[in-house]
């Protein structure tokens, strides 16, 4: 066992949290508030600026508003005029769904274009920092009657009350516990970058926010870091590229053959990019259970999707709002059945957008847009809790 220190003191009830992304401590942040003791167990050594944007909808910026952090990702964000669509070659306008000020009218929040880098750091001044554990990469999860116990790969091994899995979406908790990794490659791959937009020398693109929709393949293309830098990801057809990371490379040239013939607005934005990340897109149906007694999946690490609606972290973050509320609500002593609300308030929400999200149609033509971003995670009604079953014997 590692030292006393590692151990989630007692006292109020305690939470180890594993993964200090953008779920993770989103899920401590909100427990923090409501009186929890929570650790984050992380397994990076440091906190790194993935090169990445990041869309955040209505529904996502209702949480982070009533986190405290609206103002501050204000002074970084892009807030685009509109979302628009357009033809790959002639750039005719399938539709452009409004924004800017009528984001906050029609869905009672903003929708801002962020630096990932932006939005995590962001995150982190949310929790103390001595709460975040780095450098510790679980290996193993082992659940007993009244206590969880997590093996780290250095060795040591902490025990929590209950355990959030907020560890992605190669999570370990679900492959241990609950699903062996069903993963299906769709043999396509996102290729992304963000530079500065200095290097479009003076002829930044039109429309600040756009995705190009091609016969086999598109690309998304807009502003972040309050317009200063520009970001673009895509989905190609790759039948071989089966890495899903954030750090991986990818090939500039390969990038610009893909897209030789599409529009000139997006030639220049290709010819213009210094470096590309390559990243493999995979597909994952709806896990069966989301929790046990004392362990619980959050985000990517129980609904995994497709990037083509730009909802998996705003999920996220719903869920730790929600998940927060169900423990709030019952209060620790009824763990399994705040776990069972929680999974019962937001599986068919994030069910729907795992499926609407693989058939990648959205926003292309006009479509209803309310279902998703209207959604409040603050205040959206809760199931009535259902008795569950005794607990697991040690
Ligand atoms: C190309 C692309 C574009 C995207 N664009 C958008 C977008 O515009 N809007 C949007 O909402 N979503 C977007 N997403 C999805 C979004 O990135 C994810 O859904 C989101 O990061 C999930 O958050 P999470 O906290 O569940 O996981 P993560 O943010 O991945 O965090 C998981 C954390 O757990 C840590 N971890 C993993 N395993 C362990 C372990 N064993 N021990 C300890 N720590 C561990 C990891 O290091 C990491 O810090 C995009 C995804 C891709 C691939």
């Amino acid at each position: 066992m590692s030292n006393a220190s590692d151990t989630p003191s007692k006292g109020p009830a305690s939470v180890a949290v594993i993964g200090a992304g953008i779920g993770g401590l989103a899920v401590a942040t909100c427990l923090r508030r409501i009186g929890v003791d929570v650790t984050i167990y992380e397994q990076a050594p440091q906190f790194s600026r993935v090169g990445a944007g990041i869309q955040m909808g209505p529904n996502a910026m209702q949480v982070l508003s009533r986190l405290g952090l609206r103002e501050r990702l204000g002074s970084v964000a892009y807030t685009p005029p509109a979302l628009a669509n357009r033809e790959w070659d002639t750039g005719e306008v399938t539709f452009s769904l409004p924004m800017g000020d009528r984001a906050e009218e029609t869905y009672g929040a903003p929708y801002f274009l962020l630096h990932r880098g932006d939005l995590h750091e962001a995150l982190t001044t949310l929790v103390p920092s001595d709460i975040v554990r780095l450098d510790r990469r679980v290996t193993a999860i082992r659940e007993l009657a009244d206590r969880v116990t997590l093996d780290f790969q250095d060795g040591s091994s902490v025990t929590a009350d209950a355990v959030i899995a907020a560890d992605g979406v190669h999570s370990i908790v679900r492959q241990q516990m609950f699903s062996a990794d069903d993963a299906v490659f769709t043999k396509r791959v996102a290729y992304r970058t963000v530079f500065p937009t200095s290097l479009m020398d003076g002829n930044p693109p039109d429309v600040a926010s756009t995705k190009w929709w091609g016969l086999d393949r598109h690309i998304v293309i807009y502003f972040v870091s309050a317009g200063r830098e520009i970001y673009f990801t895509t989905s190609v057809p790759d039948e071989e590229w089966t890495t899903e990371s954030w750090s991986a490379q990818g090939d500039v040239a390969e990038l610009r053959e893909a897209f030789a013939g599409f529009h000139p607005e997006v030639q220049a934005v290709l010819t213009a990019c210094p470096s590309v990340h390559k990243w493999a897109i995979y597909d994952r149906d709806p896990l069966e259970t989301w929790h046990s007694d004392r362990v619980v999946l959050l985000g990517d690490a129980c609904h995994p999707m497709t990037p083509y609606m730009a909802q998996g972290a705003a999920t996220a973050l719903e869920d730790a709002v929600v998940l927060s509320r169900c423990i709030e609500q019952l209060g620790f002593g009824r763990l399994p059945e705040a776990f069972a609300m929680y999974e019962s308030a937001r599986k068919p929400r994030t069910s729907r957008i795992q499926s609407e999200s693989r058939s990648n149609h959205w926003l292309r033509r006009p479509q209803d847009t309310h279902w998703v971003y209207d959604y409040n995670a603050w205040s959206v009604p809760l199931p009535t809790p259902e008795p569950v079953s005794a607990g697991r014997e040690d």
